[in-house]
């Protein structure tokens, strides 16, 4: 009877496997030249294989509503196609055949990257970060989509995506995630080569780097918490499922007042705190985000526990990581502060459950309160539990579309 059971289980499995929606042959080509900040030309190609089903519902589009896209041409002329600048989605309509090849040319304009970073010689193109995000090129998160992709970049500009690879040259994908990637001025940054375990390529501001101990220790604590994060939730860093093909490049640019970001491919962070701030752990909860961040678990903005299940979970980790490679002593000291700054908002309309922080927006809840609770759940259980549960919900639930806050419950039995 097991037997059968299991069959049956496979059969079913496979169902779904066979009848899944597929893009595949994508052909991204992103073209630098004459384009001012935050526009791209782009020419995109790829098959939809629909499956069983009538039509597919793609992400597209971004900030700019209407002006996002630009100049879009679309062939065959025979397709039919929704797009609808607003809800960001295009959708494409089954002509007979089980596949379908499109072709794309546009502009994109991308606001999040002028508001950000405009002006100060990096541009970064990061898919999911507002409230709707940008959508540069048609995709859904969690779908599995394969094809090459490349880019042209005037000489004044270097692009960054990938870690090291050479983007001028078509490279091979075959992710669920979408690219991220940056345009530097070259005359504005330098780059460095990291050459220990941990391979990377460093860009810093020109005039603004940090000296060489900094830049040891950068080298000391991004290869530590790799194999840390690596050992702990039993997964590589090299993903490509995931987007990480190599070892994340650091960019430290000062755009915006420095926001501090994980993208595949490349670290972003700020030139002027990794110069001069006492310590660059943040640097580690950005290496975290490998495992548990907004391009691994796929919870939207406005879901029950959407900052907790992202950004808590890895700063814990984080707290975790440092606990085992610095020191207990260390752990202390920084637990204690963030306990500080939670009962400085006590009672104060901020203080809410991190689990009803419904978009990034209260850091002390996310950042402090959320690991002062674990805190407090592993001093009681064991930290090994805590940790455990983590890795468990990671593992159960990397990747999957439409994650809800009852897939963290069910797989992280912990009482918040
Ligand atoms: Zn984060």
């Amino acid at each position: 009877m097991k037997r059968y059971l299991s069959l049956f289980l496979l059969l079913f499995a496979l169902f779904f496997v066979v009848d899944a929606q597929r893009l595949s042959d994508y052909r991204l080509l992103f073209d630098k030249r004459d384009m001012g900040d935050g526009a791209l030309r782009v020419q995109c190609q790829f098959t939809i294989d629909f499956a069983q089903s009538d039509s597919i519902a793609l992400d597209f589009g971004g900030n700019f509503e209407d002006m996002a896209v630009e100049e879009m041409k679309i062939s065959p002329e025979s397709i039919r196609y929704v797009f609808d600048p607003e809800a960001r989605q295009i959708i494409f309509y089954r002509a007979g055949e089980d596949t379908m090849s499109v072709k794309m040319e546009y502009i994109f304009m991308n606001l999040t990257a002028v508001f950000m970073y405009g002006s100060k010689g990096a541009e970064v193109w990061e898919t999911i970060y507002s409230v709707g995000g940008e959508f540069y090129y048609p995709m859904s998160r969690g779908m599995v989509y394969s094809g090459e992709v490349k880019f042209i970049c005037p000489p004044s500009l270097s692009v960054v995506a990938m870690g090291g690879r050479d983007m001028s040259q078509w490279q091979a994908i075959e992710q669920c995630v979408p690219l991220n990637f940056v345009f530097l001025e070259k005359e504005r940054y330098e780059k460095k080569r990291l050459d220990g375990p941990y391979k990377c390529d460093v860009y810093q501001l020109v005039g603004q780097q940090a000296d060489s101990l900094r830049f040891d220790e950068l080298c000391r604590l991004a290869t530590m918490s790799v194999q840390w994060f690596e050992s702990k939730y039993d997964d590589g860093f090299i993903s490509p499922m995931l987007g990480t093909q190599e070892y994340p490049a650091f960019v430290f640019h000062n755009g915006n007042s420095a926001f501090n970001r994980y993208n595949m491919g490349f670290i972003s962070a700020s030139q002027e705190k990794f110069a001069t701030y006492p310590h660059i752990y943040p640097l580690v909860h950005e290496i975290g985000h490998r495992w548990i961040g907004e391009y691994s678990m796929f919870v939207d903005e406005g879901e029950r526990g959407y900052a907790f299940m992202i950004e808590s979970l890895n700063e814990f980790m984080t707290l975790m990581c440092i606990r085992d490679i610095v020191g207990i002593e260390e752990y202390e000291r920084l637990i204690e502060r963030y306990r500080t700054l939670c009962d400085e908002i006590k009672g104060t309309e901020q203080d809410i459950h991190p689990y009803d922080v419904l978009r990034n927006d209260n850091i002390v809840v996310t950042y402090r309160k959320g690991p002062v609770m674990l805190d407090s759940i592993a001093r009681e259980i064991g930290y090994d539990k805590v940790v455990d549960a983590i890795v468990r919900f990671y593992k159960a639930c990397h990747a999957q579309p439409n994650l809800q806050w009852s897939d963290f419950e069910r797989q992280c039995d912990i009482d918040l």
